[in-house]
């Protein structure tokens, strides 16, 4: 199947990755359609229609799948249950499949250490007895994050010693968690990959990114010395992973370089913040790349434009900065237009591009 240019894609999800998805699709003569439960989502502002309505409302997904002509999420903390129910009435791109394995931290882990995978040592953690055993198997320090629904570090507290795993739990709501060992890693990076619904795979270079209190602060092109020497294996599984779940669209999975080899950390089965840098500093984005997999259309090219390319997220109030970034004739500002500034809150991100 492919779409022509003028059809109307629908994206479950009304962040700023879709806000992104939806500029790359109007470029290419898409119309979109998002569907969101929030009032005034970023991505509305920039598509053709909008649909206001809970991820599990049957009825209103219903009449959504009826009004587009294939669907893609940017947000996988949606209820594969609902998202079953609408690759009923819609062609879903990727699958329900891809959903459900990234969106749960234990389905991930074991899905990319079947495929040879290798994680920091974890524990899935439902009762009070199971956070005492995985403390002894695991070893602190740890780091407890809930199964689902985590991002930007949210879900998770760390755990320096055995004596602190109850509080530590108590804090993230003694839900379904795992426990993780904490790694000293050399470096964090993203593998990037598209894969075509002819199951071609397209890779990005590699960004190398830093975290700061959980939230991605910075992604670098090409990434430092630690992370090139692991970028074969890692991007051997990943594609691994990808022809496991018969993805279709965008698919990063994020590592830790160690001394023994890459870890693999989580996936998102969607395009990525660690991504953003795509737009101007590769000849083909991420989003144009999805839109085209999606659409069942042909990939572009992801060669780089310059010899080194920076990323950095515009966090809460650093966003108001915006006008002296607009004065570094270089900086390509990204504001994603929303309201509030809350601490924490990705607002836009800025991307230089080095000849
Ligand atoms: P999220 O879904 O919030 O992105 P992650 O598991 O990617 O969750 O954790 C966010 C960040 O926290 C990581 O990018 C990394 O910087 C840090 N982190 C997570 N797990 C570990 C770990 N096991 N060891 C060291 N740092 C970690
Ligand atoms: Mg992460």
């Amino acid at each position: 199947m492919s779409l022509a240019p003028g059809s109307t894609i629908g994206i479950v999800g009304g962040g700023q990755l879709g806000r992104m998805l939806a500029t790359a699709a109007a470029r290419l003569g898409y119309r979109c359609h998002i569907y969101a439960p929030d009032e005034s989502p970023p991505a509305a502002d920039v598509a053709a229609a909008f649909t206001r309505g809970a991820y599990d409302d049957l009825e209103a997904l219903e009449t959504f799948g009826g009004a587009i002509d294939v669907a893609t999420y940017e947000f996988e903390n949606v209820d594969p249950h609902a998202m079953a129910f609408l690759s009923r009435h819609a062609r879903l791109r990727p699958s329900v499949f891809s959903l459900d394995i990234s969106r749960y931290r234990p389905n991930e882990k074991e899905a990319a250490a079947k495929l040879g995978g290798a994680c920091a040592d974890w524990r899935l953690i439902d009762t009070a007895d199971g956070l005492d055993r995985a403390v002894a198997a695991v070893g602190t320090p740890a780091i407890l994050k809930t199964c689902a629904f985590g991002y930007d570090g949210k879900g998770q507290a760390r755990v320096d010693s055995p004596a602190e795993a109850g509080a530590a739990w108590a804090a993230i709501g003694q839900t379904v968690a795992i426990l993780e060992r904490r790694i000293d890693f050399l470096a964090e990076f993203s593998i990037l990959l598209c894969r075509a619904s002819d199951g071609g795979i397209v890779y990005w270079d590699v960004p190398e990114n830093v975290h700061r209190d959980g939230i991605l602060h910075r992604s670098t092109v090409p990434a430092g010395a630690a992370v090139r020497a692991q970028i074969a294996p890692a991007r051997a599984l990943s594609a691994k992973v990808a022809e496991m779940l018969d993805h279709v669209g965008v698919l990063t999975l994020e590592f830790f370089a160690t001394p023994e080899g890459p870890l693999f950390n989580e996936m998102a089965p969607r395009v990525h913040n660690s991504g953003h840098w795509t737009v101007e500093g590769s000849v083909t984005s991420q989003f144009e790349n999805h839109v085209r997999a999606v659409c069942g259309l042909p990939l572009g090219s992801t060669a780089l434009t310059g010899s080194r390319v920076e990323m950095e997220n515009l966090i809460g109030g650093e966003a108001d900065g915006w006008s002296a970034i607009l004065a570094d004739p270089a900086a390509h500002l990204h504001l994603y237009g929303k309201g509030e500034a809350r601490p924490g809150r990705k607002m836009g991100h800025v991307t230089r591009v080095f000849r």
